[in-house]
């Protein structure tokens, strides 16, 4: 059992109450999540805002050494931070590695961005007058992650903005503490002052919501649903926070019909089953040219009907783990049978696993559909489950025009190997990201932005530091 500490001005803390963290193979608790208040949030926003001028002044090399030697501390720390993510997570344990290492990744790519944040002098029109650009660290930070990619999610949150110069106050999802609560150990060991970095935990609609209203939180950066994100916009508004939302995606993938077939079904299944379909870039609608339908679907089911599930730690390791708790089973479940309920067929999966393998974890195998209408669930709602729908299109334009309709835009696939298709297709696409037959990306180096309900504001590469620095104008008058 883990049971670990937040860690609030400068100090593991534990709290009068905890709760139980379960892990979504087994259905056991892992460890208990210390659970904070209004007002340890409030201690540690006071802390974060104490801190603020001292590390502002901190200059950009001595700073950047913190959060390489916290990156440093990290690779150190691979295995059991990545097991501990696999228990409360469920993911494979392999994938928990790679989540681990780019926590290390994004800190020491930031750590390598901040001296390059440069300001301007602008030319004036009097001999007199000198006009500079500054950027300056906005204060205090907000950080609210979700359960899918608790770490990197953070990661992606704390590091530019502690390499801005900001003082942070983050929140991990109830369902995903315990990795991020391990980290508090090494933001310590890596000296962050006192204050400068806090970790609190505890239920969104208390915790989260003291730190979305609390009036000394300059900037509020948060990853999860569109509704939780839209709440926050409202919360923001009264103290007109600087805002980063990324939030609801659900991807399609479109295949040309002079798509390079084996590829688009090969990382078509990647993308629509990693992490059992929790992913917010998952592939869910899959837009195939008729021409090409018949193929790709037997090919496509095939490929995800050999895929195998199980517990995230098990030897040889599973491709798929467990949903991530007992409410997103259910809901795939029901979304599948709205589906099935009003017409669409089940191709592969469909059903909740069961077996002594199965049966006191959340399991739920690859399950492709077809045959979808608009009005399906799956069609309307991001699924965030291991489900894809195919449809088969006209062509690319029809493709296009479909993935375009809906609310969000966080990122589309796209197969061809027509340079045309492929250089309009990105242009058309209203979507923050587009992948020409490929399913990579996500990495610090490169801007991600939710386009629609799908987000504001951008993440990552040097996009995702500049969010955390406002701009100056300093006009001076030297003819006085
Ligand atoms: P939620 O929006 O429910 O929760 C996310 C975080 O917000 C949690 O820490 C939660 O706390 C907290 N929270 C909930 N309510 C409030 C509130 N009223 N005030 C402040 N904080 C609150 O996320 P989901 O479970 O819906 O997460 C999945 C969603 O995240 C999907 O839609 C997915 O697409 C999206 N996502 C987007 C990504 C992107 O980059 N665009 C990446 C990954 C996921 P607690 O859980 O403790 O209650």
């Amino acid at each position: 059992m883990t049971n670990p500490s937040l860690l609030v001005a400068g100090e593991l803390r534990d709290t009068a109450q905890r709760q139980p963290v379960l892990n979504p193979a087994t259905g056991q608790p892992v460890g208990q999540s210390p659970l904070a208040d209004a007002d340890l949030v409030d201690e540690a926003v006071l802390a974060a805002h104490a801190a603020f001028p001292s590390w502002a002044a901190v200059p950009v090399p001595a700073r950047t050494g913190y959060l390489a030697r916290f990156a440093a501390w990290v690779r150190e720390q691979v295995d059991p931070i990545a097991r501990l993510l696999t228990a409360e997570q469920g993911k494979p344990l392999s994938e928990s590695v790679g989540e681990v290492k780019a926590v290390a990744a994004a800190f020491d790519y930031y750590a390598s961005a901040a001296p390059h944040v440069l300001g301007e002098t602008i030319p004036t029109a009097s001999a007199t007058v000198r006009s500079t650009v500054l950027r300056q660290p906005s204060g205090v930070v907000g950080a609210i992650a979700t359960w899918n990619y608790p770490l990197g999610i953070l990661a992606w949150k704390l590091a530019p903005a502690l390499a801005a110069g900001c003082t942070v106050v983050a929140k991990p999802a109830e369902q995903t503490p315990l990795s991020t609560l391990a980290l508090g150990a090494g933001l310590l060991a890596a000296g962050f002052p006192s204050g400068v970095v806090n970790l609190v935990a505890g239920p969104g609609n208390t915790v989260g919501a003291a730190l979305a209203a609390h009036p000394l939180v300059r900037h509020l950066t948060f990853t999860g649903g569109t509704a939780t994100g839209k709440a926050l916009m409202r919360a923001a508004a009264d103290t007109v926070k600087r805002l980063t939302l990324e939030l609801g995606g659900g991807s399609p993938l479109i295949v040309a019909a002079d798509a390079p077939l084996e590829r688009a079904v090969a990382d078509g299944v990647k993308r629509a089953f990693r992490n059992s379909g929790q992913l917010c870039n998952s592939v869910q609608q899959i837009y195939v040219d008729a021409a090409r339908a018949d193929e790709f679907t037997e090919r496509f089911v095939k490929a995800a009907g050999a895929l195998r599930v199980g517990p995230g730690d098990a030897t040889p390791e599973p491709d798929m783990g467990p949903m991530s708790s007992e409410a997103a089973l259910r809901r795939v479940v029901d979304i599948v049978e709205d589906a099935r309920r009003s017409g669409a067929a089940v191709l592969t999966g469909g059903e909740r696993l069961t077996g002594p393998q199965y049966d006191a974890g959340w399991y739920y195998p690859p399950t492709v559909l077809t045959g979808v209408t608009d009005t399906m669930r799956v069609s309307c709602e991001e699924v965030f489950g291991p489900v894809a729908a195919i449809t088969p299109v006209s062509g690319v334009d029809e493709a296009i025009e479909r993935a375009n309709a809906g609310d969000s835009g966080l990122v589309a696939f796209l197969y061809t190997t027509d340079l045309r298709t492929a250089t309009l297709g990105a242009e058309r696409l209203e979507y923050g990201t587009v992948n020409i037959n490929n399913v990579g990306g996500g990495d610090v180096p490169y801007p991600y932005a939710g386009w629609k309900q799908s987000g504001l504001g951008v993440e990552l590469a040097r996009d995702g530091l500049r969010a955390f620095l406002e701009t100056k104008h300093v006009r001076v008058e030297l003819g006085y």
